[in-house]
């Protein structure tokens, strides 16, 4: 039955971000169902799901009560539109929950389908809000090289992901990438401890701003932890200078919070964390635990009273914004999240937790650096031998991500980075499983990467 499976999804499926000529050729995974934290292969093995889905299946899976919300809102009305003055309640109810969840400021939300569509809406929300303000020359965006922000053609240009910005032809013109706050990866500049090198990333922001002219400057986008990028915690010192510098030219900030959103950090928003009072912040994944696709933007004051005030018609929206059956079950989820006091358990007991268990790798030969904020860590694999990364040929990340996939643990590789995201519902139990699991895909992978060492020959030694 799998290989049957397997032989039409070659035959007639084109899966987002693969090369199908190598997934035609080993396969791909049928995933049958799940529950909790677990996935079910169609092979039989349970899997520990160490990512939540793609970050997002933040409660977890099976939970009836989403089932029934949206079973319970396709009886009464499965779809209607919210164009054209016309509205239904759970999307209000929802835009409600998300306004009193939000900082303060933030007090209205547009709906989208997705992260991807929350980020073309940011696009234009930036630009018309400083048309609107008389500044129409405020059109620059800047993001952050090896940013992520989806994969429509808008998402791509305001994120900052190399291979993505190689295909496809010119992107959306008027954005421009500074560098990101990744003291692993940027290299841990010599002579640096940390919090400078953070704020030199923000001073790098302010650089370019005065390239650009602070005239033209619209809105400065980034995650408050860069999640696709690799689950990069930037220095304490970065946020707080980013925020000075942006106040110094009144420079909009969106925060891309559609992963950090809905208690990834330990906060309802990942703004909260940091402190950011943001203008904008795109929302998606754990708003419906992924259970239904639903995104949207959470609008500040400032840009929404101009907006309602002296915009006029907003010729943006799309079919399913707000769509009834999707704001139904996110407004479930949301309640479920605050009657189980999810978000506090991740500040206060497992975040912590995940930190001091997923700290113990750090002695592991091939880890570079193990780190973690709320419940997403990552790992940095590096050839103990040098001490630096392994050659790129070698795939050392993607060769862990398959054998932790065969351990029973799902942890996703960005390059040479390792990453985990798990349901947000995890206990203490299933976080040492994990943190076992992932020690044994690390010996694994050691121990196929040892031979190579071994077996190359040493010129010093034969020269001796
Ligand atoms: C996943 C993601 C997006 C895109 O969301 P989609 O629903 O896949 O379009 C945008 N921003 C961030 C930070 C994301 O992680």
């Amino acid at each position: 039955m799998p290989h049957s499976l397997q032989a039409l999804d070659r035959a007639h499926h084109l899966h987002p971000f693969t090369d199908f000529k190598a997934l035609g050729e080993e396969g791909s995974r049928v995933i049958e169902r799940a529950e909790g934290v677990y996935i079910h292969d169609a092979e039989g093995n349970r899997i520990l799901d160490g990512m939540a889905g793609l970050w997002c299946v933040n409660l977890g899976y099976g939970r009836e009560e989403l089932v029934m919300a949206a079973t319970e809102q396709m009886r009464q009305l499965p779809f209607y539109n919210t164009f054209f003055k016309t509205t239904h309640p759970p999307v209000v109810k929802l835009a409600e929950k998300l306004c009193a969840l939000a900082p303060a400021h933030l007090n209205h939300v547009f709906f989208t389908g997705s992260g991807s569509e929350a980020n073309d809406t940011v696009l234009r929300m930036v630009r018309r809000y400083w048309a609107l303000k008389g500044k129409p020359d405020k059109q620059w965006v800047i993001g952050r090289e090896n940013g992520y922000h989806g994969s429509t053609v808008a998402g791509l240009s305001l994120g900052g992901m190399a291979p993505m910005h190689d295909q496809g032809g010119p992107r959306v013109p008027g954005i421009t990438h500074v560098r990101q706050p990744w003291w692993f990866g940027e290299g841990r500049p010599e002579g640096q401890d940390p919090e400078a090198f953070g704020r030199q990333c923000a001073a790098a922001i302010e650089e370019r701003i005065l390239a650009l002219g602070e005239e033209k400057v619209a809105a400065f986008i980034a995650e408050p932890v860069q999640g696709a990028g690799g689950a990069i915690m930037p220095p304490e010192s970065y946020w707080p200078a980013v925020k000075a510098v942006l106040a110094k030219y009144d420079i909009l900030l969106v925060v891309d919070e559609v992963i950090c959103g809905f208690g990834r950090l330990g906060e309802w928003f990942g703004s909260v964390h940091y402190d950011l009072a943001p203008d904008l912040m795109p929302i998606a994944k754990g708003l419906s635990s992924g259970y239904l696709p639903i995104g949207g933007v959470l609008v500040g004051d400032r840009v929404a009273d101009t907006l309602i005030e002296e915009g006029g018609e907003f010729f943006h929206g799309f079919t399913y914004s707000g769509h009834p059956v999707c704001a139904a079950v996110a407004l479930r989820n949301l309640e479920i999240m605050e009657a189980e006091g999810v978000v506090e358990r991740v500040r206060d007991e497992l975040g912590p937790y995940l930190a001091r268990r997923w700290a113990t790798l750090a002695d592991h030969p091939l880890v570079g650096e193990a780190r973690s904020l709320g419940l997403m860590g990552a790992l940095e694999i590096i050839d103990p031998v040098s001490g630096e990364r392994f050659d790129k040929a070698l795939a050392a990340g993607n060769l862990c991500r398959d054998i932790s996939f065969r351990h029973g643990l799902v942890m996703r590789s960005v390059g040479d980075t390792m990453i985990i995201a798990p349901p947000l519902v995890i206990t203490r139990e299933q976080i040492d499983d994990l943190v076992t699991l992932a020690r044994e895909a690390l010996d694994e992978t050691a121990r196929c990467l040892a031979p190579r060492v071994a077996d190359e020959p040493q010129p010093e030694e034969r020269s001796a």
